[in-house]
């Protein structure tokens, strides 16, 4: 496909920015509305519904009369099952529009919003759907003269709240069990990247579910997230973002009515490099590629780096030569593997980690400023700091950008201490020959996921999440139908 047919496409193309309430598009009740500018080149894209308050109160009420009546609820799985499918069918249908919607919103390069995020989010309300007319309910080993039934239920009306990195994928990440469960769903994209949620809950309705099932509500997070944290008739709160934000919405449902509270949040990843790695090539790879994929702006991404020391300068030789590949471009060329920074603020975070970072006494070997400033968009070039100090900043808070920070070590079990010594727990790795070796250190690593020679693996068979502050709950896989049903215990005198 030639770059200008992206950039014709996106010219041509006209964008719905008010809410999605009881399968309606409706403005804002207040009738505010706010501007959606294009990280790729500052252009306007929408005006886009600011919901606050009054919407929340509208949106829950039609997503609990939809779970009332039992019109998602009370279908059979395999109804439902028909409806997901559909759904994911009718977002490879429109997998070029959906792409296009997510690169001129946060900015990620084209390529990877066709081939990574649409494909990964359709296939994930596909596997929630086919999953779901195949789980069984237990009965319980109890005496004979009664039957003990352990049912699971959809706890209600949900709510989730969501972050701007991958706001397709983390949607559908919600979307899929929270609906293949029969909920009835409220979803607040990110201020920052609402476009791809809003046109997701038209394909939704188009494919059969009903309406008020699943509602969108674009908005701030003080404003809309903050009326869905405390509302009392919300029974569960799904949330994706910041360690902060995170903090604000336990405490919400704390003060509320004492909803289910999940929570993914960020993370500082370690990746272990020891002298016996079995393939160099491919962990200077997988470190490069995996920390400046998505511009740096995955909650996963391996953003400390721990080398041996006897291996650091083959290792860095190597890595630098790779990094120029990695140049930004434009977000609209198919060739782009690195695409812009999704909004002034973050960009004035990321550039400000870099400058703490230099005045610090790490070591600047590759990038280190903005890039494209002509093009009116916002880009920062692929960065990487060797000689940092775990007392740094860089080393320790989440940069959420495209900047490495490497550290050396000759003793593993002090790599493995300073890898722990975060508040995060999200992802790690770690590179050996030896299999002993690995194992223990996988299980020292106080992290959700623990790579071993590889980084990023991904499958929607397996859940992810996090250790300590970076979260309490597993997306992906069955066992995200955890956080969205309760448990009945049905006890029958025979
Ligand atoms: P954020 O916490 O600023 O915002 C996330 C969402 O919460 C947005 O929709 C925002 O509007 C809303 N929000 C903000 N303040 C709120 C409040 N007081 N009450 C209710 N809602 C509020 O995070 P972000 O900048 O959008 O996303 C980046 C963060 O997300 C990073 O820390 C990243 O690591 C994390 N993340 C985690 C995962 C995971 O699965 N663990 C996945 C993606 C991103």
């Amino acid at each position: 496909m030639p770059t200008t047919s992206w950039h014709e496409r996106a010219a041509a193309l006209r964008i719905d920015a008010r809410a999605f309430i009881d399968g309606e598009r409706v403005d804002a009740r207040s009738g505010a509305r706010f501007d959606c500018l294009s990280p790729v080149d500052g252009r306007k894209l929408a005006e886009v519904a600011r919901c606050d308050g009054l919407d929340v109160d509208a949106a829950v009420t039609s997503a609990r009369a939809a779970f009332e009546d039992r019109r998602w609820a009370g279908k059979a799985p395999g109804e439902r099952k028909k409806i997901l499918v559909r759904f994911a069918d009718l977002m490879l249908e429109h997998r070029d529009e959906l792409a296009l919607l997510e690169t001129l919103d946060m900015g990620k390069p084209i390529r990877y919003s066709r081939s990574v995020d649409v494909q990964l989010a359709q296939n994930c309300i596909r596997w929630y759907g086919e999953a779901i007319d195949k789980v069984y309910d237990q009965v319980a080993p109890t005496a004979e003269d009664s039957l003990a039934l352990i049912t699971r239920e959809p706890v209600g009306v949900v709510a989730a709240i969501i972050p701007w990195n991958y706001p397709m994928l983390m949607a559908a990440w919600k979307i899929g069990p929270a609906l293949a469960t029969g909920n009835s769903l409220v979803l607040k994209p990110s201020e920052k990247a609402p476009l791809s949620s809003l046109r997701l809950a038209e394909l939704a309705l188009e494919a059969g579910v009903p309406p008020g099932v699943f509602n969108v509500l674009p908005g701030f997070g003080q404003e809309a997230g903050r009326a869905l944290g405390l509302h009392m008739d919300v029974d569960c709160i799904a949330f994706t973002g910041s360690t902060r934000t995170g903090k604000d919405i336990v405490q919400m449902a704390g003060q509320s009515n004492l909803k289910r509270a999940w929570t993914e949040l960020g993370g500082k990843s370690a990746n272990i490099v020891c002298a016996d790695c079995p393939d160099l090539d491919a962990a200077v790879s997988a470190a490069i590629g995996s920390i400046y994929f998505n511009q740096g702006e995955s909650c996963n991404a391996p953003s400390r780096l721990f080398v041996e020391a006897s291996i650091k300068d083959a290792f860095l030789d190597k890595a630098l030569t790779m990094i120029p590949d990695f140049a930004p471009g434009d977000p609209l060329d198919e060739a782009t593997v690195m695409g812009a920074i999704v909004d002034p603020i973050q960009m004035k975070t990321v550039l400000g980690y870099i400058e703490s970072g230099k005045a610090d006494g790490a070591r600047l070997l590759a990038g280190g400023k903005a890039a494209r400033v002509e093009s009116g968009g916002l880009y920062i070039e692929p960065t990487l700091f060797d000689g940092v100090d775990a007392s740094m900043r860089i080393a320790r808070e989440e940069i959420f950008g495209p900047v490495l920070s490497v550290l050396s070590f000759t003793e593993l079990d002090e790599a493995v201490r300073q890898a722990n010594a975060t508040p995060y727990g999200l992802a790690a790795a770690v590179w050996t020959s030896d299999i002993g070796k690995a194992i223990r250190t996988s299980r020292e690593l106080r992290a959700g996921t623990v790579h071993v020679n590889q980084y990023d693996n991904d499958d929607i068979t397996v859940p992810f999440g996090g250790y300590k502050q970076s979260g309490n709950g597993r997306d992906k896989s069955l066992h995200a139908f955890d956080k969205y049903t309760e448990l009945k215990t049905t006890w029958i005198q025979v």
